[in-house]
């Protein structure tokens, strides 16, 4: 048995939080590969190191002083070094660093050290091997993460290390510069090892005991989700289901590696497992639900759409030279309506719509903005009569107007959207009618 484990920022954010994860590691040999974040929040109004980085380096990019912001830092590092009584120093790493922010390294490599520091001293506390991520985690010269490279290059190297550490968040480019993938990125990197080395469990530790049903910020204390699918997880994370990275997935999938959620601070709680498949029933019919707000709708009518071939791809076209992606398009006899973020969206508009006018000739567009979306989630809504028809008469009973409603032929998910203002309460609806009606 092989296991990749990673730890997120709040499971190092201190010398205490690191004894945890040491005990964690120390009591079960298969956990060989370790990814740990940079060291998160110690307490709710802490900062994390890399948003320390970033400010840091911010200084250093317009030619200001950053000693004390750097120093800042630093006494992070030492907390912990000292906190675990290790002999180590990381004063050389630290003279690199002043130097080449001063020398406008760039914002990612600035990031990234959040990482590499707090690899260095896991590698000591744990007498693993360091492999520094920029060595085997690649970005081809366009700045996209090389799956292919990375996986033979990475297994090359792992298949001569039995215990590593590897710094999360970051790579290199192919000129050696430093990459990061986007904020959380650390869950991708341990999906990227794991692959690589081929293990049979990827742990991803965090400060929750896996997911929850929905949004706790919205329910108080919602269910816990036992197992979930990565196609499953893809659609609630894509909603803003937080937890684990929403690319995460996608490199233990081609292996069919499952990833466990696990909570440091309570390692005997079995977590959320998410996996390819699985015979195991969700406890209820639905498995998650997420949704997001800030969604703008524009609405196209023309007479004899239907019978007009190639409208819709004169539609998309405008949205595409725009540079907007679309997120639904549900669509009637002469309606269609595309559904976009509208922050993306709201410099754009006047474009989008003399475009669509000059392309496609519509009667009427119409703009309707303030909306939110909401996917609620599951693999046994599946030829499960009446779901909708359940979800439809609560958001009624909760006097929710749903504005649009999309259900992929899948069946694993219905997206409804509704306004912003009525977001909260139409969760909270579905969740009652799903989970707090069965409980
Ligand atoms: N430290 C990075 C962040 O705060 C990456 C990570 O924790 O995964 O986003």
């Amino acid at each position: 048995m092989k296991k990749v484990v990673k730890f997120g920022g709040s499971s190092l954010a201190s010398a205490e939080q690191f004894k945890k994860v040491g005990n964690i590691i120390r009591a079960d040999e298969s956990r060989r590969y370790v990814i740990p974040s940079a060291p998160g929040k110690r307490f709710s109004a802490d900062t994390k190191v890399t948003d320390m980085l970033y400010g840091c380096y911010a200084l250093a990019e317009e030619g200001k002083n950053f000693d004390k912001e750097l120093e800042a830092i630093k006494e992070r590092y030492n907390e912990i070094i000292n906190g675990l009584k290790l002999d180590m120093t990381l004063d050389a790493e630290f003279e690199v660093i002043k130097k080449d922010f001063a020398n406008k390294a760039g914002k990612n490599y600035a990031a990234s050290r959040g990482e590499f520091l707090n690899g260095k001293i896991m590698a000591n506390y744990l007498g693993y091997t360091f492999i520094d991520a920029a060595e085997v985690i690649l970005f081809d010269k366009d700045g996209e993460f090389d799956a292919e490279k990375t996986n033979d290059k990475l297994s090359k190297r792992l298949s001569k290390t039995d215990n590593a550490v590897v710094p999360g968040f970051y790579g290199a480019l192919p000129d050696g510069t430093v990459k990061t993938f986007s904020r959380g990125g650390s869950d991708i990197t341990g999906s990227i090892v794991a692959r690589a080395a081929k293990v049979d469990i990827y742990e991803n530790w965090t400060d929750v005991s896996g997911f929850l049903i929905t949004d706790p910020r919205i329910i108080d204390n919602p269910v816990g989700i036992d197992t979930i699918t990565y196609k499953e997880l893809r659609e609630l994370s894509y909603m803003g289901a937080g937890v684990l990275h929403e690319d995460a997935i996608f490199p233990v999938r081609i292996e069919g590696i499952p990833i466990n959620i696990k909570n440091t601070n309570r390692p005997e709680d079995n977590g959320t497992w998410i996996v390819e498949s699985t015979c195991q029933k969700s406890k209820y019919i639905i498995t998650g639900i997420a949704g997001k707000k800030g969604f703008c709708s524009i609405n196209i009518e023309k007479d004899k759409m239907n019978s007009e071939v190639g409208f819709g791809r004169k539609v998309l076209n405008v949205f595409e030279d725009n540079g907007i992606s679309f997120e639904h398009m549900p669509s009637g006899i002469d309606t269609l309506t595309v559904f976009v973020h509208q922050d993306e969206f709201m410099d754009k508009e006047q474009q989008v719509v003399s475009g669509i006018h000059r392309i496609a000739k519509p009667d009427t567009i119409e703009i309707e903005a303030d909306l939110a979306l909401i996917a609620v989630v599951g693999r046994g809504m599946k030829s499960q009569r009446g779901t909708a028809g359940r979800i439809f008469s609560a958001l009624a009973h909760a006097d929710v107007n749903v504005k649009m409603i999309d259900q992929g032929s899948s069946e694993l998910n219905i997206i409804i959207g509704v306004s912003n203002n009525d977001f909260e309460t139409a969760i909270k609806a579905i969740y009652d009618i799903f989970v707090t009606a069965s409980i």
